[in-house]
């Protein structure tokens, strides 16, 4: 079957993906999960390790969605310090999602190594960078808060900022030495080879088109066939639609554009990361950047259409912003740039939702699922093996829609240019 191609540049430089089938009959599983990212995929080996027969419906290709354009960065700590997070979901639960958060960067590097999966994976830490004073007040208050519940955040000084980022751009830094970055769809599709082996089915090209009870089992259908099962899992992400009633009004389909320029000189690479760090910045529409494997720059930002990096002078404001944070790159040229689906939530944070017996559904990362969906994942293989939620890192919460969800996601795509806006006039007036 042929790949659905999704234009990133991860595309030119993945390892294969698994060769999978249309569904095209009725069949029986324990468990059917639809949507093949790294939720989905990760799930899905975690269960078929456990000897559960497991099937993976995917509507496009595995890796299709975020995870196949995603930067790949593995940012292992949420936006909210460890008491905001107490006081949001309890403090039994908080600790748990505290302690599985400060472990889940090793956790993520750990299964690559045990599963052997090829991803040019690289531990070498995460450089989260201030773009203005207010915005290093907050950093500071977070990696204070992190640290006292055991991270190992350091804070870096304008030298050793301009040191790690090859940038004179920002003036404060965080580092994460447990951050790194990773080819996000081979990832993707290393967790789907291996979840294979373990026994899974997947279906690519596959899309899920409703979900019912019948006869005490599930029973979700595609145009070509179906799969009964006694559980369903929906890791559908920013790409949900209308498949479960209300889910896709939980999040924000927010847009993130990528580019990948071409391979650096040895010089340049000398002087911008050149410890092969990842960088994101606290701008409202985040700069990020980190090499590849063959040392081209990705750098990113928020966009508008998810289908057009272009949109709204997105590429525009790209490509200003790498000039902007790394003058030094000159006429490097430009090879690719892409764009796809980030899943937000007002809080920032993923949802875990069971809305009916039986159907456990997970999205809304919120810019960090290369850390975090595995961490779900892991979470979903417990619940769904029998675990209560009182183990769980995440709540259990309603499916509520968003009020006004329409109208909002229609104004998604003004939002970029104007946050763009506001974080010059930051850079302007708010005092580095
Ligand atoms: C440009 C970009 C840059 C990013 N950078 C980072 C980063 O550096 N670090 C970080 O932590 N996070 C980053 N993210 C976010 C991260 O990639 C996501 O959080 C993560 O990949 C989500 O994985 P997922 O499996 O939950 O969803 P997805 O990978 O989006 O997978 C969902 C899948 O569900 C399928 N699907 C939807 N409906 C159906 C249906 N009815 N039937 C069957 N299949 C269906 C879709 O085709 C899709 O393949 C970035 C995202 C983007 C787009």
């Amino acid at each position: 079957m042929t790949t659905e191609r999704n234009g990133a540049h991860w595309e030119t430089t993945a390892i294969d993906g698994p060769v999978c089938g249309r569904l095209s009959e009725d069949i029986e599983a324990d468990i059917v999960i639809v949507g093949g990212g790294l939720t989905g995929t990760r799930t899905a080996l975690g269960l078929a390790e456990h000897g559960v027969k497991v099937v993976v419906l995917e509507g496009k290709s595995i890796g299709w969605g975020a995870s196949g354009r995603s930067g790949g960065q593995c940012n292992p700590i949420w936006r909210k310090t460890p008491d905001e997070l107490r006081a949001r979901l309890g403090s039994a639960c908080g600790d748990r999602l505290i302690e599985t958060t400060l472990g889940s960067a090793d956790a993520l590097f750990a299964d690559i190594e045990t599963y052997g999966i090829h991803c040019d994976a690289e531990q070498t830490g995460w450089v989260q960078a201030s773009h203005c004073g207010p915005a290093t007040a907050d950093l500071e208050r977070l990696a204070t808060a992190w640290n006292a519940d055991g991270a190992d955040i350091k804070l870096l000084d304008r030298a050793a900022t301009r040191a790690a980022t090859g940038s004179t751009e920002y003036d404060f830094a965080l580092f994460h030495p447990r951050g790194g970055h990773v080819q996000p769809l081979s990832l993707t599709r290393g967790f789907a080879r291996k979840a294979i082996e373990f026994g899974a089915v997947i279906y690519e090209q596959s899309p899920a088109t409703s979900a019912r009870r019948a006869d005490g089992k599930w029973r979700v259908a595609t145009a070509g066939g179906s799969v009964r099962a006694d559980q369903v899992i929906l890791t559908t992400n920013a790409y949900t639609d209308d498949l479960w009633p209300k889910l896709r009004q939980t999040l924000y389909p927010m847009v993130s554009i990528a580019l990948a320029t071409k391979p650096l000189s040895g010089n340049l690479q000398k002087t911008i990361l050149p410890d092969a760090v990842t960088i994101s910045d606290t701008r409202r529409a985040i700069y990020f950047a980190r090499y590849d494997r063959d040392r081209r720059l990705i750098f990113g930002c928020v966009g508008s259409d998810d289908t057009n990096p272009a949109a709204f002078g997105g590429v525009g404001r790209l490509t200003r912003g790498l000039h902007k944070v790394f003058p030094q790159l000159d006429d490097t040229g430009i090879e690719t740039t892409w764009a796809g689906r980030i899943g937000v939530t007002p809080e920032m944070m993923p949802h875990l939702h069971e809305p009916e017996p039986g159907v456990l559904a997970a999205l809304g990362f919120s810019g960090r699922g290369i850390a975090m969906t595995s961490v779900m994942a892991r979470t979903l293989v417990r619940k769904a093996l029998g675990g209560s939620e009182d183990e769980l890192p995440f709540p259990i919460t309603p499916v509520s829609p968003i009020p006004f969800h329409a109208i909002t996601t229609a104004a998604l795509p003004l939002g970029p240019p104007a946050m763009a806006l506001r974080d010059t006039l930051d850079t302007l007036f708010a005092r580095k």
